[in-house]
């Protein structure tokens, strides 16, 4: 079952000093970040250790356990075969960094623990983000992502209540800790990704089947936004002018194309969430001497996954369910 997606739903925010609770827009919460806003019960800011965070909405739906695994759940990942059996994390270790490790007992160690690691997914909103933040932070940023839309067994068992999210940012979350024996699933209060929405840890066991698609799906619409940013790329100078000076070296200015097709994403960046907004301009940055239709169907296919998740579903929809 799929659960309404809107990228730009109000938030609910709590205060751990004066349990004041009330509701927010993104744009409010951009400007309590930047600590031009302040709790309207006690007037902190969020520079305060105990200083209000967004929180879990009432009318979640996934807070009914019952209806957890009734949900379409999702995950993005560069992983083609998405939970994989029998991960080995080892085999990218060559000779030397096992050396290092401190030998194969250690090497065997680190392999149970990374196996130990709970696998997680999230709301639509949630994989989107994860994606842009990847796509943006790590070494990511040419890896072809795929989104995975995840349906539980319906006999999972899910742990009562939910979790403030347990992960440290690089999100280890051991599985035994959140799901003792009996548990298939734990729930918990994501603040990275889709804030104030809820996550699922779980067991690669607690996953009935996956469908998958490699996104972006690329813009083949005829005209409109991609036609338009192609020829006006198309227009303009693709040659980077001669660097002059000390820095010569260093700072070559950007071409006239390039310069463009950083506008281009930055005016379709404008358009998203603001809490989107960064990592949508340096997930579609125009990297010198790009194909501009290339990039231009690829930032559109980017920008949809926001602004148009219908027709990612329905891509989705088409796959054959792969049973895990
Ligand atoms: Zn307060």
């Amino acid at each position: 079952m799929e659960r309404r997606i809107d990228f730009w739903r109000e938030r609910q925010m709590f205060c751990g000093r004066c349990d004041h609770g009330w509701r927010v827009d993104l744009d409010w919460i951009d400007r309590w970040e930047q600590a031009t806003e302040t709790c309207p019960g006690c007037g902190m800011t969020c520079e305060h250790e105990d200083s209000p965070r967004v929180t879990l909405d009432s009318c979640d739906p996934a807070l009914d356990g019952d209806r957890v695994a009734q949900f379409f759940w999702y995950h993005a990942s560069t992983q083609a075969h998405w939970p994989t059996r029998d991960f080995d994390p080892s085999a990218v270790l060559t000779p030397e960094m096992r050396r290092r490790m401190g030998g194969e007992q250690r090497v065997s160690a680190w392999v149970a623990s990374q196996r130990a690691k709970a696998l997680h997914v999230g709301t639509y909103e949630a994989a989107v983000h994860n994606m842009l933040r990847r796509i943006r932070d790590q070494a990511d940023q040419r890896s072809q992502f795929n989104l995975y839309q995840v349906r539980l067994k319906p006999s999972v068992v899910v742990r009562e209540g939910w979790l403030v999210d347990p992960a440290n940012f690089v999100g280890d979350v051991v599985l035994d800790e959140v799901c003792p024996p009996g548990v298939d699933v734990a729930r918990y209060l994501n603040y990275h990704e889709d804030p104030g929405g809820l996550s699922l840890a779980l067991g690669r066991n607690a996953i009935a089947s996956v469908q998958r698609i490699a996104v972006p799906l690329p813009d083949t619409r005829d005209g409109g936004w991609v036609r338009d940013a192609v020829a006006a790329l198309e227009g303009v100078s693709d040659t980077a002018a001669p660097a002059t000076g000390k820095l010569a070296l260093r700072m070559r200015p950007p071409s006239a194309r390039a310069v463009l097709g950083r506008q281009l994403g930055a005016s379709l960046a404008d358009r998203l969430p603001v809490n989107l907004r960064n990592q949508f301009r340096s997930a579609a940055v125009f990297a010198e001497g790009e194909d501009p239709e290339r990039w231009a169907r690829r930032t559109s296919g980017l920008f949809d996954l926001i602004d148009d998740p219908t027709s990612v579903l329905a891509a989705l929809d088409q796959q054959d369910p792969r049973e895990v």
